[in-house]
């Protein structure tokens, strides 16, 4: 049985209590991990608080070292770390080990810019007086990641955080905690001091609700649900803590007629159907320029057409592509009456909008990629987040109108727009409401660029060099000589 990691030392919940993680593609019993409650998350806390000032004050240079080491025993453990990641999450291990890849550059990433942050020094209208600016970090983090992409969202928040001198607790969703405490294992094993790098197991309403309430906690890192981040923003900016919030998006991807079509056909099927389609900033919303419409559809149809569902851990023949299952039945239901809501308005399906038959889908949530034509702006696969492979595709007769039509969403996380006009690139980029604008391209980076949304997308970024601003607070020095 798997266990949680608290100041070194791996435990079980002081209840003793456990709870069984199940596999998405086939319901097969993965592990059992503690079902930590209030306590348990408490002495992870305590942990953290206690690494902290030795860990602050441990040199930029040696954290980085650290982190550099974590990063070659992670890596040298990838093929398994991936194959847990496919049996609780249920993705294919292609996609499990691309984001273990991410994690570890991420890591890179952040240990090299451990010994660059710089402060300032500032000229003071007082005589013989200067001031300063110097970065101190935060304190203890909590770090609470979604099932999605556990291992990716884990990295985000705990490279820059150690980076910069923080302690961190780690709270892992509830479905997908058996790949994070592997890694949290190895790093600990690497060498980072006792209690600096903890997490804990259990549900989000109790150990999650801990780390927003705990004085101790200075700082949460949120990813998840736009409605959790609300509760997440209320709970812990009432104690004045240093708060981020990746949440939801539905993402818009605007074609031009003048775009690369066979990139832009590309760039819409795996930037809609990557992690079969369990992606915050994947295509959500997809708007083709009129003069290109039928042949787009049914461009994409025939492409989309190649994936074949079933259990992340097999390969399908080529040229088919393997796509996972859904990571919960909740999951599948709820892309399954987003469908429904869109056909009862007049949408029509132009591929899948049903389950796969076949005994062998029968014991995971397995859902045929589907693409819907003629979905009015009311239904609810444009008004919400859709969390799975379903993509609505829209014609378009302007680029106002489709930048319009982009914009009306609550959410602002990424967009994407297709064309080869330097003018149309200028105007999206200004006007599309989103924290990240990619152009002819859904190549998202993976560290190098600031990442993170607007409107109910939440606020604050993780990734780039910006991601330190929001684990250093900056001290302001008056010396006079
Ligand atoms: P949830 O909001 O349900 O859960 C996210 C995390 O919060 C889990 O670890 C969960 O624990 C925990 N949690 C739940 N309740 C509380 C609470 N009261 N206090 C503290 N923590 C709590 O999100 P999902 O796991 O369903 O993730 C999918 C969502 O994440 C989608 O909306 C997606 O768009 C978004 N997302 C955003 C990204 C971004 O960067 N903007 C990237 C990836 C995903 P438990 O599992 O135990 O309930």
């Amino acid at each position: 049985m798997a266990k949680m990691l608290i100041n070194g030392e791996s435990v079980d919940s002081v209840t003793g209590q456990t709870y069984e993680v199940r596999n998405p593609a086939n319901g097969d019993v993965v592990d059992a991990v503690p079902k930590g409650n209030a306590d348990d998350a408490r002495a992870a806390i305590d942990a953290a608080a206690a690494a902290f000032d030795s860990w602050a004050h441990t040199s930029a240079e040696e954290r980085a070292k650290l982190l550099f080491k974590s990063s070659e025993l992670v890596n040298a453990n990838r093929k398994e770390l991936a194959e847990v990641l496919t049996r609780e999450q249920g993705k294919p291990l292609l996609e499990a080990d691309t984001e273990i890849e991410h994690f570890l550059h991420g890591l890179e990433f952040y240990a090299g810019l451990a010994s660059k942050v710089r402060g300032a020094q500032v000229p003071l209208p007082a005589k013989n007086a200067y001031g300063m600016v110097i970065r101190k970090p935060l304190g203890v983090c909590g770090a609470i990641v979604p099932w999605n992409f556990p291992i990716t969202l884990m990295g985000t928040k705990v490279g820059p955080a150690l980076a910069a001198g923080n302690t961190v607790v780690v709270k892992p969703a509830s479905t997908t905690p058996l790949c994070s405490i592997r890694i949290i294992e190895l790093m600990n094993q690497a060498g980072l001091p006792k209690g600096v790098l903890n997490i804990i197991t259990g549900p989000g309403g109790v150990v999650g609700e801990e780390l927003l309430k705990n004085p101790k906690i200075r700082r949460i890192a949120f990813t998840g649900e736009s409605s959790t981040g609300k509760h997440v923003a209320e709970v812990a900016c009432a104690d004045f803590k240093r708060v981020t919030l990746e949440l939801g998006g539905s993402d818009p991807m605007i074609v031009c007629d003048d775009a690369d079509v066979q990139k832009a056909l590309s760039g819409a099927m795996v930037g809609r159907f990557w992690n079969a389609g369990q992606a915050c900033l994947a295509v959500k919303r997809l708007y083709v320029f009129e003069t290109l419409f039928d042949e787009f559809v049914s461009g994409l149809v025939s492409k989309v057409a190649r994936y074949d569902v079933g259990d992340g851990m097999t390969k399908p023949e080529k040229p088919k592509i393997r796509m996972g299952p859904l990571h919960t039945a909740a999951q599948r239901e709820e892309i399954e009456s987003q469908v429904a809501d869109a056909v009862s308005r007049g949408a029509r399906v132009v591929l899948g909008g049903s389950r796969p038959e076949g005994q062998q889908y029968e014991k995971g949530f397995y859902y045929n990629p589907t693409i819907l034509v003629d979905v009015p702006d009311d239904a609810r696969a444009v008004t919400e987040e859709t969390f799975g492979p379903l993509l609505p595709i829209f014609k378009v007769s302007s680029l106002d109108e489709a930048i319009d039509r982009a914009n009306g969403s609550i959410y602002g996380l990424g967009s994407s727009i297709w064309t080869k006009n330097i003018d149309t690139i200028d105007t999206a980029v200004d006007r599309i409401q989103a924290g990240n604008v990619w152009v002819n391209s859904l190549h998202y980076g993976y560290d190098e660029l600031p990442f993170g949304g607007v409107k109910a997308s939440g606020f604050g970024r993780e990734h780039g060099p910006e991601a330190l601003d929001y684990y250093l607070e900056p001290k302001g020095v008056v010396i006079t000589r």
